[in-house]
């Protein structure tokens, strides 16, 4: 019984499918949405986008550090993706006196290219699937915590003989596709040594900030460039000057001919997290607990943030990445909830499910899956006190800057602590040291007080008594009772409830401090122990993480391990039940293709959208009162002399950004977007307002996807940067 049922299932996986709509598994496009994509237009075969035999397009595009994806454009390991991508090494290169951020950066020859510790390129060398190896050794009846035991324990069989048959050369994972459905092996190998090649400034790059960001109509030109490195047998390596550039497989030729409306594009790449199946109490969950809460904690962050950035170019440098980060979330969720409202998305689930609800109870099919709709139901109920507590702890808490910093200098005293040498204590030391002066120096304490205060009152009154630490309700009293002639010796913001932790604890108050240090050793540390280890902060950030790891994680993990079961039974469900679609597994930051047309929306009555626009709109969103909107000079006279070379589409216009029906979510940022023949026009970095919530639900007539038009980019790298070195790798398709 159990095989038939895997043999049905593996035989509906993949059938028939929706229009335009998926992301699909490239490992198995032959079998199924290929065909639909012809008949769009492509003009490839299968095994020109997925080989394992030969090179084909997956071997240009990669996961480029731990989020995005990007793909190679010239013989010589040259990388494009997202400025938005690239942003936080950018900025950790830049200073006030050499600020890339602000003004670009384009290295002239190869030696200037700039190393960035940690950041990773990972190729996909191979997919199998597995799930006949997997799924057959699970016994009946047993739990979720030892089904996952016994699938973990077989996939590191597997991993562990196919690593081994590659002499290690690759990383082997094995991951769930449809809620633990079916499993896919995943072999990929990974470069470190990447380094920084050019990024247009700020002012083209993240054009229109957080303003434009997620919005059409676009003008962005999010765009940057690496290049992998590699020892002389092409092979990984870590960073050396004596790396030289990587070979690639395969590359993407660059069209210069541009697109119209109705052509057939592509995107590969590599899309984070999506929840198409869940049902409506998932979806009511989001809309009404997840997404309102996190919009409000990271909406009082930014009130604070937003306005700091235009106090200084320092303060810009220390909190551009932060801003990004927060915002991105922040408003995506914003548009989210519009879209989920407008669209009516919980309403047309909740139709669904009375269809599939008299079906689990009229077909012998369906019958077991009876009562599953009213089990998430009650789940969700369930969790909703501990669900809210876990999004305030790691919203206003866990990544807060002073309670990070909090962790860092936990993790320096307990080693202080145990070490075994003077030696070794006074590297720890120094370490201490080093990360105090650090803190202090990357941030301010006014800006830090100002969000920690308001994230003290979230914490303090949202939640209930069980996840407010002794010590938070201690520094809430005492910052409001303290004494007027201390609050009148600081220097800075005299009430709010973080007060008092920010004039009482060593590590943020630090006049104490140097004193300590100055005699401290190995020997007496005991003496100090109580000074350092027993500081207010790092007090109060052991209970919170306390708090976490006892109240909050073990309930949802019992809660997560419910819905993961229910997940995978109603994902079968769903495929038994609608036999005649064409499922798509959702986004797990695997490699996956969606295909579309190049196509405008109308938002709303009345409104229609183009779908490309122009450097005409660029100049007229020029605003020098605003960081965002100041567009360079030099992009001026380019413009004024209508000087855009072989870049100008046949308009005579320059296009800089368009839109199609392309399924996207996070982590496609920097994804090609490719043409019929399979040459790179675009590189994908958006979607439109009106549809973010199309991680949940998408409508191939509404959803579009925003990407930048090579051609600007080329533009940039050739006529307002100079840097004709790079275009002279590229090979360009007329
Ligand atoms: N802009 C998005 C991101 O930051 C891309 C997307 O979600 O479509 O990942």
């Amino acid at each position: 019984m159990r095989k038939l049922l895997l043999i049905i299932l593996s035989s509906l996986l993949w059938s028939i499918s929706f229009a335009d709509e998926g992301l699909w598994v490239p490992l198995f496009l032959k079998n199924y949405v290929f065909g639909k994509m012809q008949a769009l237009g492509l003009k490839l075969t299968p095994e020109q986008i997925y080989s394992v035999n030969h090179s084909s397009l997956k071997d240009a595009v990669i996961i480029f550090g731990g989020g995005c994806t990007a793909e190679l454009i010239s013989p010589m390991g040259l990388v494009i993706t997202n400025h938005h991508c690239g942003y936080s090494f950018i900025v950790n290169h830049s200073t006030v006196a050499h600020d890339y951020l602000t003004n670009g950066f384009w290295a002239a020859k190869m030696s200037d290219e700039l190393p960035n510790p940690g950041l990773t390129a990972t190729f996909l060398i191979y997919m199998e699937d597995v799930t006949n190896k997997i799924l057959p050794s699970l016994p009946q009846n047993i739990t979720e915590e030892q089904r996952q035991q016994i699938i973990d324990a077989t996939s590191k069989r597997i991993i562990d003989s196919v690593a081994r048959h590659w002499n290690y050369k690759y990383d082997v994972q094995i991951r769930p596709f449809f809620y633990g459905n079916q499993y896919i092996m995943i072999v990929t190998q990974t470069f470190k040594d990447v380094r920084l090649v050019g990024a247009p400034p700020s002012a083209i790059g993240k054009f229109g900030g957080e303003t434009d960001n997620w919005m059409w109509p676009r003008h962005t030109g999010d765009f940057s460039l690496f290049r992998i490195y590699a020892n002389r047998y092409n092979e990984p390596a870590n960073y050396s000057p004596n790396n030289i550039p990587y070979r690639p497989k395969e590359f993407l030729k660059i069209s210069l001919k541009g697109y119209k409306k109705g052509d057939f594009t592509m995107v590969m790449g590599y899309p984070g997290y999506t929840q198409e199946y869940i049902p409506s109490y998932g979806i009511n969950y989001i809309l009404n607990l997840v997404d309102p809460t996190r919009i409000k904690i990271r909406q009082a962050k930014l009130d604070v943030l937003m306005p700091a950035l235009n106090q200084s170019p320092a303060i810009r440098l220390m909190y551009a990445k932060q801003v990004s980060r927060i915002a991105n979330g922040w408003k995506k969720w914003k548009g989210e909830t519009k879209g989920l409202r407008t669209l009516a998305v919980l309403k047309e689930k909740r139709d669904f499910e009375q269809r599939f609800i008299k079906w689990t109870q009229q077909s012998p099919q369906g019958q077991k899956y009876n009562g599953l709709l009213s089990a998430y139901n009650q789940i969700y109920k369930q969790m909703d006190t501990v669900a809210r507590a876990n999004i305030y702890f790691y919203e206003a808490v866990y990544t807060t800057n002073i309670f990070r910093y909090a962790s860092r200098l936990t993790k320096i005293l307990k080693k202080m602590d145990t070490a075994k040498s003077e030696k070794a204590f006074n590297t720890l030391k120094n370490r201490l040291t080093k990360t105090v002066n650090s803190f202090l120096e990357h941030h301010r304490l006014y800006i830090e007080k100002t969000i920690t205060d308001r994230m003290f009152d979230f914490y303090y009154h949202d939640l209930g008594k069980q996840f407010i630490p002794a010590s938070l309700i201690l520094v809430i009293n005492k910052s409001n009772n303290l004494p007027k002639c201390l609050a009148q010796a600081q220097n800075f913001l005299r009430t709010g409830s973080s007060f008092y932790l920010f004039t009482s604890s060593i590590f943020l108050n630090t006049s104490g401090l140097a004193k300590i240090m100055k005699k401290l050793s190995m020997r007496d540390y005991p003496k100090y122990s109580h000074d350092l280890e027993g500081d207010i902060l790092l007090r109060l950030n052991n209970e919170f993480s306390s708090i976490y790891i006892n109240r909050i994680y073990p309930k949802l993990s019992f809660y997560q391990l419910k819905l993961d079961s229910l997940n995978r039974l109603y994902m079968q469900a769903q495929m038994l039940f609608e036999k005649n679609k064409h499922f798509y597994p959702d986004a797990n930051f695997t490699l996956r293709i969606s295909y579309g047309t190049i196509s405008g929306y109308s938002p709303r009555d009345a409104v229609q959208y183009n779908y490309f626009t122009t450097l005409k709109g660029v100049i007229e969103k020029d605003d020098p009162d605003i960081y965002d909107y100041r567009v360079p000079k030099r992009l001026k006279e380019l413009y004024e002399k209508k000087d855009y070379g072989p870049y100008a589409d046949s308009d005579g216009t320059m296009h800089v950004c368009f839109i199609a029906n392309n399924h996207t979510t996070g982590g496609n940022s920097g994804s090609p977007v490719l043409n019929a023949e399979g040459q790179l026009i675009g590189i994908n970095f958006d979607r439109t307002w009106e549809t973010t919530m199309s991680d949940l639900k998408y409508l191939p007539s509404r959803c579009r996807n925003i990407s930048l038009d090579i051609r600007y980019a080329l533009f940039i790298i050739d006529k307002y940067a100079g840097a004709h070195r790079l275009i002279h790798e590229m090979v360009l398709v007329k």
